[in-house]
């Protein structure tokens, strides 16, 4: 039972989380911050937040755990601010979809109170954002990678392990790095498809008529093309080397795609095709 909790960044992450310890009975008082009152007002209204406050440092001063939800880029201002107001037994926590990055800026910014910073990550959400997108069952046996590092307090890293289980999630640990490496494959890669094949075709002259035939696969190949251009934007930003080289490789594999089309090498295609559906059947079994 968290008794205090203050989310930074009150939006698809941070308020289903709320939603969700909120249904568990897992947190007494959940304090929000954004920068936009209304939003907070909406939260009030919607029992997201029991209360909110001006300013970063007075919404964490009570707060026995912290967790901040905001885009990558704003990591670094919020831990700034956060800080000289924190109780020296809270708990910090964060949601960013790096971790290489977020690490970083709270080694700078939270000094002698980096042990009590435990990283995470849920891999669960959807392409909408916003308050209004939070519901209680997002994280319901979804996976959160934690990724705490040597220094970081073993109680502080079992508050949010207990936070996250309250919430119906199964907790895996990863170092940095290998968190890193491989959301670069597995979400952050299928991200830079599917923007940049919505882009690539609303260039093209009859983009309109493409659009306009566009069936199930298009669309379901596409959804994630209408998740938050700022998220992603940071994401690119925070995990750039691990993105480009697997776009780099990437591009190698739809040259060979290619490469059989025009040799109208049939058993080639088959072959690929044959391999990567029944991979993708078995990964969808297993989930
Ligand atoms: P979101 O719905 O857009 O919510 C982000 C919230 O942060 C907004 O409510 C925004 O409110 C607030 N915010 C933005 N900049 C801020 C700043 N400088 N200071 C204080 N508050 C600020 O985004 P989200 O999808 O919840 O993503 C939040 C984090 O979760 C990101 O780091 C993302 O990488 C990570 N994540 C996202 C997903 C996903 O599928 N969406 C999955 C896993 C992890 P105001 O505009 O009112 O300030």
């Amino acid at each position: 039972m968290i008794d205090n909790l203050a989310i930074i960044g009150v939006g698809l992450i941070g308020s289903s989380l709320s939603l969700a310890l909120k249904q568990a009975s897992a947190v007494g008082q959940v304090i929000g911050y954004g920068r936009n009152r209304e939003n907070l007002e909406k939260g009030l209204e919607l029992g997201v937040i029991d209360r909110h406050h001006d300013s970063i440092a007075a919404s964490v001063r009570d707060a026995d755990v912290i967790v901040v939800a905001v885009p990558l880029g704003a990591m670094q201002q919020v831990f700034a601010e956060l800080k000289p107001a924190l109780k020296s037994t809270a708990v910090i926590t964060d949601v960013g979809s790096a971790k290489g990055s977020v690490v970083a800026v709270a080694g700078t910014e939270l000094g002698e109170l980096f042990p009590r910073f435990v990283p995470g990550h849920p891999i669960a959400g959807t392409e909408k954002s916003g308050i209004e997108a939070g519901f209680a069952s997002l994280y319901q046996d979804r996976r959160v990678i934690l990724t705490p590092l040597e220094q970081t307090d073993q109680d502080a890293t079992a508050v949010i392990e207990a936070m996250w289980r309250a919430c119906g999630a199964i907790t895996e640990y990863l170092s940095v790095e290998h968190h890193d490496k491989v959301l670069a494959a597995t979400s952050h890669l299928p991200h830079m498809l599917a923007y940049a094949l919505v882009h690539y075709l609303s260039n093209l002259n009859d983009h309109d008529e493409i659009f306009r035939f566009a069936a199930g696969g298009f669309r379901d190949f596409t959804r994630i093309a209408s998740s938050d251009p700022v998220m992603w934007r940071d994401v690119c930003i925070a995990n750039g080397d691990a993105l480009v080289s697997l776009i780099e490789q990437y591009q190698q594999e739809l040259d060979r795609v290619a490469t059989a089309i025009s040799a109208g090498d049939a058993d080639e295609l088959l072959k690929l095709f044959s391999r990567a559906k029944s991979e993708r059947d078995s990964l969808i079994g297993n989930c």
